[in-house]
């Protein structure tokens, strides 16, 4: 079903819609039709100036900041409660935008955006801290945890609207002015988000959205002696470009970057759960999750059976329209994805390995051109090989055997990436092992994928450093402060005598 809503969005900047200086537009079209979603302005670096003023001035009057804490809360329940209302518009965008099944963003993305959001709403309340105490005998010392000031974010195209709530929401809750910036082929929702945001009542200038190019907007936001912390969900690469930026006024640096997870699944695996999980894993969002399963290690006694049911299971997934609701798989983000998916998998194939499902661009009627691409298993490739190194970002599952656990540990472990891995076992000491030897900031026990807004998410290694969701990434946009206060209120203290005199008083 083909769904238009081309039209002209705007900046949201100090509270109000505003056009780019630069008087130019960036088209988003939909990857599964090309048809014209809608036109953003192409920012720049004097929008982002515009954008960070806002948000401190807005930070430095306290009218965010300094609210009582049940008002700021009062003011993100109410913007989750508007996005549960606006569910579906927003789905929609979403599945205009990225071309993914309507089904994912309708039932996965918001439900879970809207309940981060209450959550991190309700992490507003809880400051923690040591309890006050005199420590050094004569004072009493004590903590405050404070918003850290202006907060640059920098966000990804594969979950728009979820990964700015990631960003935004904590930040927010901690009293934190926001400039943000969405993914130049996904703006539409975030600059949606701001809106509701001003509807719930966040005061002008707290939330600003800058539309435009990563090396333009986004460098600019990293690069700006005024942003005291920059957060980015985006590619490994991206992340060191912007850590560089981010040298110049030493702001804090916060980075969720690529992932290249692994899946183990054991000879007493449950294997239809193995098989299901793998599918699930590897395909969700079309492979790109930076969670996804990519790399399969397989108890060499069991390998044969769970390939072949996990062949079964890839095979039959509906790749089509993305509003269908008998599709489980749109479109990948762009025709250039498909292209560089499709890359990789060509390039097993040069080296050895062998595609035993997908591997090619399914044309699907209706919608010639759409960025498809079937879910693909490629077997018998290297350890060392490119499609098991690198991170494909699309459907794409690489599978190898193994002989002991150990074995497979250590290749899992074998990557620079660091965010999530799974086991599949059931023996409680293989799992246990595997939980404290693999190096990855999430490691799951018969599950792949799934999350908990109470729970941190975050990489180790090249994956990035900083948590999202839980109250560690609540954390992560406060700073802490040490007020003392002295209590004898004595003019000469013991320790004066290392300026004043020769020797310690007696
Ligand atoms: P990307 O790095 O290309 O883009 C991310 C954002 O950075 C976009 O807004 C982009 O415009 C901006 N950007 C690009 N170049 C920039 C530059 N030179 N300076 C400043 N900003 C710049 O990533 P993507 O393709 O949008 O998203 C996919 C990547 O994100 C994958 O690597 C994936 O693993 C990762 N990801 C990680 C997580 C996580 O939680 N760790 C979650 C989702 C996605």
């Amino acid at each position: 079903m083909a769904i238009s809503i081309a039209t002209d969005h705007r900046m949201f900047i100090d509270g109000a819609v505003s056009e780019s200086t630069s008087g130019e537009w960036i088209e988003v079209r939909s990857p599964a039709t090309g048809d014209l979603v809608g036109r953003v302005p192409a920012g720049t670096p004097a929008d982002v100036d515009r954008a960070v003023a806002a948000a401190r001035r807005a930070f430095r009057d306290g009218r965010w900041q300094r609210k009582l804490l049940s008002e700021r809360t009062a003011i993100l329940n109410r913007l989750a409660d508007l996005i549960d209302e606006h569910a579906d518009e927003l789905a929609r965008t979403e599945t205009l935008q990225t071309g993914t099944a309507y089904k994912l963003r309708r039932d996965s993305d918001f439900a879970f955006a809207s309940d981060n959001l209450r959550f991190f709403a309700s992490q507003a309340r809880h400051l923690e801290g040591k309890a006050a105490y005199e420590y050094s005998g004569a004072h009493t010392s004590m903590i405050r945890r404070e918003p850290i000031g202006v907060v640059g974010q920098v966000a990804p195209w594969n979950y728009p609207f979820w990964m700015a709530i990631w960003k935004v929401g904590p930040a927010l809750a901690a009293g934190n002015s926001v400039v943000i910036k969405p993914a130049t082929a996904t703006p539409i929702t975030t600059i949606r988000l701001a809106e509701l945001a001003s509807e719930a009542g966040l005061p002008d200038g707290v939330l600003n959205v800058v539309t435009g190019h990563g090396d333009v907007v986004g460098a600019a936001i990293a690069a700006h002696p005024d942003v005291d912390l920059i957060s980015l969900t985006g590619d490994t690469e991206t992340g060191k470009r912007i850590q560089a930026l981010a040298v110049s006024n030493l702001k804090r640096v916060h980075l969720e970057l690529g992932g290249k997870a692994p899946f183990i699944v054991c000879a007493d695996a449950d294997i239809e759960a193995a098989a299901r999980g793998a599918t699930a894993g590897a395909l969700i969002n079309g492979g790109q999750d930076c969670t996804a399963a990519t790399r399969a290690y397989v108890q060499r006694s069991v390998y044969e059976r769970w390939l072949a049911r996990t062949i079964e299971l890839f095979d039959g997934v509906r790749v089509g329209d993305p509003f269908d609701p008998t599709t489980d798989l749109g479109t990948l983000i762009s025709a250039g994805q498909v292209e560089r998916v499709d890359g990789f998998v060509q390039r097993a194939k040069q080296v050895g390995a062998r595609v035993v499902a997908g591997g090619y661009r399914p044309a699907v009627a209706g919608f010639e051109g759409g960025a498809f691409y079937r879910p693909t298993i490629v077997v018998d490739c290297s350890q060392d090989s490119e499609i098991v190194c690198n991170e494909v970002f699309g459907p794409v599952l690489a599978v190898l055997p193994f002989d002991t656990v150990e074995e497979a540990l250590a290749m899992a472990n074998d990557t620079r990436y660091g965010l999530a891995a799974s086991i599949w076992t059931r023996d409680v000491f293989t799992a246990m092992e595997a939980a404290r030897t693999l190096n990855f900031g999430h490691v799951q026990v018969n599950d792949h994928l799934m999350v908990a807004s109470e729970m941190p998410h975050g990489g180790f290694k090249q994956s990035g450093f900083g948590k999202d969701m839980s109250s560690y990434s609540f954390d992560e946009y406060t700073q802490v402060k040490h007020v003392m206060v002295e209590l004898s209120g004595e003019p000469e203290k013991g320790w004066h005598y290392t300026i004043f005199g020769d020797q310690k008083p007696a």
